[in-house]
């Protein structure tokens, strides 16, 4: 077992191109630390200088106690799954995951009982004389994982491991890698594009984008805390609504759509800075679950138009528009469209059984104490 440290690790391509800018992150002993970004955003990259198969243009990187930059891929104690398994096809379940082994010229017995072992712990047991061609989608995810772990690596990687099976496959062999991992105890690096993903299977999860690391800490805390709009709308499904709204003076209150939404003491206590934006403009995030649905005369609230409805079962996702309404914060008739610099488009997470289909005039409340606050000009979080 070891942990993984990068210290100011840059990529630069030999065409010039800097895909990976000064980043640093620690991966504890047995942690399962997620990489999430959009396409592009260099998490590759990352994972493969790890590897050892992308020189570290500048910066350090240590397995353990050791610096690794010169260490060959073999020698670095490392495995890795890839998206598309790698998979040797002419070799059975068991000679796949033997393969390594018989590279390093183990006795036959000991690489049959590691086999055995790697495969009972992956539930490939009775698969271990097919072909992968004879297998599921899922069972040859399995045998490129029993592939990486016999070797009892001290350092995981896996690089968009699930992509290739469908959705409801994907959601059960998260839970199946993470089993996996935590037997291990390993430390692991695992690169997705899927939010949802990260969120339900990292410890910790770096958000990345433009080759920058923007934020990495617990799941909740990314959504509870992001550190800019970016993050913010990143993490979470449906995504934060987000809208340009101004303070009042004092920021004891907000004009969403030209309505006043009270802003309790406590918003202020937890978000000290705030004060300064006062009488100014911000954006303001609002979680489709911290808004409901509110009688027709109800106060902060504002007005909207539903558009679609969705129903889960569980709970309605609705669609709306904001409608520009016209009172200020003094209670003065004003034409209120040039506040709503939005277009006011969003999306409600209600109750089930709540009565709202398209085409319905509605009153939306926003729960004020959940409201996440930006700087519109820089897009970073107002704590
Ligand atoms: P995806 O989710 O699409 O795989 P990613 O976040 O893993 O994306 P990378 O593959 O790490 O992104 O690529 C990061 C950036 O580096 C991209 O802009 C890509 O075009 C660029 N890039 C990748 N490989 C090379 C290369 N060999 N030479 C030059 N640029 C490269």
């Amino acid at each position: 077992m070891a942990t993984i440290n990068l210290e100011n690790i840059k990529k630069i391509y030999p065409n010039g191109y800097e895909a990976v800018h000064d980043i640093s992150l620690s991966i504890a002993e047995g942690e399962f630390m997620v990489l999430v970004g959009p396409s592009g955003c260099g998490k590759t990259t990352l994972l493969r200088m790890v590897a050892g198969l992308e020189d570290i243009s500048h910066g350090s990187l240590k397995i353990g106690e050791k610096v690794v930059n010169e260490v060959s891929p073999k020698d670095r104690d490392i495995a890795m799954v890839f998206q598309n398994y790698a998979l040797y096809p002419h070799m059975t379940v068991a000679e796949n995951i033997g393969f390594a082994l018989k590279l390093k010229k183990l006795p036959k017995e000991e690489i049959g009982n590691k086999v055995r072992a790697a495969a009972e712990l992956l539930g490939l047991t009775e698969w271990l004389d097919r072909k992968p061609r004879e297998l599921s989608g899922g069972q040859r995810q399995r045998v490129a994982m029993g592939r990486a772990i016999v070797r009892e690596p001290s350092v995981l990687l896996m690089d968009e491991p699930l992509s290739n099976l469908d959705a409801k496959l994907r959601v059960k062999m998260r839970s199946e890698v993470l089993k996996i991992q935590r037997q291990l105890g390993v430390a692991t690096m695992y690169v997705t594009h899927d939010q949802t993903e990260a969120m339900t299977m990292g410890d910790r999860v770096a958000v990345l984008n433009s080759g920058n690391l923007l934020q990495c800490d617990t799941p909740q805390n990314l959504y509870d805390y992001p550190i800019d709009q970016f993050v913010a709308s990143f993490i979470g499904s449906p995504a934060i609504n987000l809208y340009q709204a101004e303070l009042t003076q004092g920021a004891k209150g907000l004009i969403l759509a030209g309505e006043l939404i009270d802003l309790p003491d406590s918003v202020l206590v937890s978000h000290p800075i705030l004060e300064s934006y006062a009488s100014k403009q911000i954006t303001v995030g609002i979680r489709p679950e911290d808004l409901s649905l509110a009688d027709e005369l109800e106060t902060n609230a504002v007005g909207a138009v539903v558009e679609i409805v969705e129903a889960l079962g569980s709970e309605l996702i609705v669609h709306f528009t904001i409608k520009a309404n016209s009172i200020t914060v003094e209670g003065a008739i004003e034409e209120a469209e040039t506040i709503m610099e939005s277009k006011g488009a969003g999306v409600a997470r209600i109750e089930p059984r709540a009565i709202v289909k398209a085409g319905d005039n509605v009153r939306l409340k926003p729960n004020s104490t959940a409201f996440h606050f930006f700087d519109s000009v820089t897009g970073i979080a107002i704590y």
